[in-house]
């Protein structure tokens, strides 16, 4: 007779974070009600561009499916990286030995935090932000000093709020620019506040620029690692899921100083030996051919914007203003329905799905993000819905 092991290791339960459970549960519950249009996930609609799936199939033709590459990447792809961002972002990697190519920014963001900080380090984080971080910087060891945003100013980051959480013990700073969840973005004048700041006190910054495309007019994306004396000290974390319509491809990019990427590396081939190969050959084709596609998406983007804004408004609901990716974090405190409830009744009455803001820390519990990835007669008919459940 055999005997099954009755515990596994506990601490899956010490990582989960409350945002995931939050976000998982309500699309558990969605998912068992027919017609539900689903404005919550973060997961592009649009298709991957047809010129990226022909490389992929190329790929695969020439037997690149039976292949591993380096853990930190194709040379191809890391010169492409590392071409693009000096190119697009002005940030000077050093060359492909800058590049990590990564199974997805998810993944991205995990090697960076684990490559730079120790137990006992404290790194600061936007409030809110996208919670895989949170787990990410637990299992480092490491511990999140969280730096309050607003609504009234649009969810930006205020350097002097930064600077006085500060210790001895702060190793670095995380920048999500588009935000997820807020759509905010980081003012040029802030993040050159902010690179002053990472330079007085010797920090890194960990900069997620996964919404870097996905700004809106008149927005513009600026990255700090392109500041002076910054590449030295910040790591950028991007990916393809967002720009190209490639969630499932699993593809995301590391950037930054060579001895982090060093580290970034080592670990990347513990976890998973390396980015699937096709995927990577998809990514050479993404980040050297045309981008008018995706400008066409950020168009689209756009109208769906337009269509989300005119319901808030009309509704009196407040918000701050959605400057990048495609996500509105909304007030719902007029409603006088605490979030987490309203998201119910708006599943179970309008079959609308959306997140409060409790899916992005247990503060936000008067906030709800509202992601606009369905086509425009859809989105048209939930916003519809959503204003006959309000105003009944
Ligand atoms: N960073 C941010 C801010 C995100 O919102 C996401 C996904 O939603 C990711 C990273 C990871 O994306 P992926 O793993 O699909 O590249």
């Amino acid at each position: 007779m055999t005997t099954e092991p009755t515990t596994t290791s506990s601490r899956g339960d010490r990582l989960a974070d409350g945002g995931t459970r939050v976000r998982y549960g309500l699309m558990d519950l969605a998912a068992r009600i027919e017609d539900v249009i689903a404005l919550g996930r973060g997961d592009p609609d649009l298709p991957t561009p047809a010129h990226i799936v022909a490389a992929a199939k190329a790929a695969i033709d020439r037997g690149d499916a039976d292949r591993v590459s380096d853990p930190a990447g194709t040379p191809e792809l890391r010169a492409a990286v590392a071409a693009k961002l000096r190119r697009e972002n002005g940030v000077d990697v050093g060359g492909p030995d800058g590049v990590v190519v990564t199974t997805g920014g998810q993944e991205g963001l995990f090697l960076a935090v684990q490559a730079l900080l120790e137990p006992g380090d404290e790194i600061l984080v936007p409030d809110p932000r996208y919670t895989s971080y949170d787990i990410a910087i637990k299992m480092a060891g490491a511990t999140m000093v969280s730096v309050p945003t607003r609504e009234a100013d649009g969810f930006d980051l205020d350097p002097e709020e930064v600077e006085k959480r500060i210790t001895p013990r702060t190793k670095a700073l995380l920048l999500i620019s588009p935000n997820n969840p807020t759509a905010g973005t980081v003012t040029p004048d802030n993040l050159r506040a902010l690179a002053g700041v990472a330079q007085r006190h010797d920090l890194y910054v960990i900069s997620d620029e996964i919404y870097e495309k996905l700004v809106y007019d008149p927005h513009e994306h600026l990255s700090i690692g392109s500041l002076p004396g910054m590449a030295e000290r910040t790591v950028t974390v991007n990916g393809f899921s967002k720009t190209f319509c490639m969630t499932g491809w699993r593809l995301g990019y590391l950037g930054g100083p060579h001895v982090v990427m060093a580290e970034a590396r080592r670990r990347k081939a513990i976890v998973s030996t390396c980015a699937p190969v096709v995927s990577q050959a998809a990514g050479v084709a993404a980040l050297t051919g045309p981008m008018d596609v995706i400008e066409e998406y950020r168009q689209i983007y756009t109208r769906r914007r337009r269509i989300v804004l005119d319901t808030l408004d009309r509704l009196g609901i407040s918000y701050g203003e959605p400057r990048g990716g495609f996500y509105v974090f909304l007030n719902a405190a007029s409603t006088g329905i605490p979030a987490p409830e309203l998201s119910l009744k708006l599943l179970e009455e309008a079959h609308v799905l959306i997140f409060p803001g409790t899916g992005f820390g247990e503060a936000w519990a008067d906030y709800m993000r509202l992601a606009w990835l369905v086509p425009e007669p859809e989105l048209t008919v939930a916003m519809q819905r959503i204003e006959a459940v309000l105003a009944a």
